[in-house]
């Protein structure tokens, strides 16, 4: 079976859009979802809407969700993110702030576990360089992890009899075979707002019979979506980052 990866989606229905349109040519037959759903971008209630309607998709909150829905405290977040927060509570329907609550942080399948910060840390670790894969491989409750929250596309991989842990980017339309015997984290990167310098929508594919990943990626209405966080007088900085993919 195919499964399609998202992450990091915040608000981008322009980004998310094309990407589900993608995954569906795909002929992906389900789905996970890494976090983030929402903060960041103009669309919160309509990303919420287009999720609760795919089709077996298991979805996971992150911490830009759960600031939504003052779980998690915004005092150490930077400015611009906090005033995306406070406008995304200003607007979110009481069903789509229910719907967040009921989400959990951190699922684990008997092959794969899904958590948008790092295994020991669930919604707040940024997990993006060996030291902390190291430092996570004690909690890992499965040898394929799939995450989110750095919005860069890596790869972590480390035999398990020993072999040196390793890190690095994924390449567009590459392909990371998820070998028995190693132990694979893998951030398939942002939909809404990447930052690895490419702008557009990053995520992947998941085939569990040829168990590889695939990483995509997929150009969309940037302007659009600048126009409407223009309309909505969301940050300058938080608009002019997602042209830049920084
Ligand atoms: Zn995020």
């Amino acid at each position: 079976m195919k499964i399609g990866l998202i992450a990091d989606i915040h608000s981008n229905l322009p980004a998310l859009t094309e990407v589900l349109a993608d995954l569906a040519a795909e002929q992906v037959e389900a789905y996970l979802v890494l976090g983030d759903l929402v903060g960041y971008g103009p669309y919160p209630n309509e990303c919420i809407e287009v999720l609760q309607k795919l089709p077996n998709a298991v979805i996971i909150v992150g911490n830009h969700d759960w600031a939504a829905i003052e779980l998690e405290d915004i005092s150490l977040f930077n400015a611009e993110a906090r005033q995306a927060i406070l406008w995304t509570r200003s607007v979110l329907n009481p069903g789509v702030k229910e719907y967040l609550g009921s989400l959990e942080y951190i699922i684990s399948k008997d092959r794969y576990m899904l958590v948008h910060g790092s295994p020991r840390d669930p919604l707040d670790e940024y997990l993006v360089n060996v030291d902390i894969f190291e430092k996570n491989i004690p909690a890992l409750k499965a040898d394929i992890c799939f995450i989110g929250h750095s919005h860069l596309p890596l790869y972590f991989s480390k035999q398990k009899d020993g072999g040196n842990p390793d890190v690095r980017p994924i390449k567009d339309q590459e392909v990371i075979n998820l070998t028995p015997g190693t132990i694979h984290i893998i951030n398939p990167g942002s939909v809404g707002q990447p930052r690895d310098r490419d702008a557009r929508a990053s995520y992947g594919i998941f085939d569990t019979e040829a168990l590889a990943f695939t990483q995509k990626r997929k150009a969309y209405d940037v302007a659009a979506v600048q126009a409407k966080m223009t309309e909505q007088l969301l940050p300058k900085s938080l608009i002019d980052r997602l042209a830049e993919g920084i």
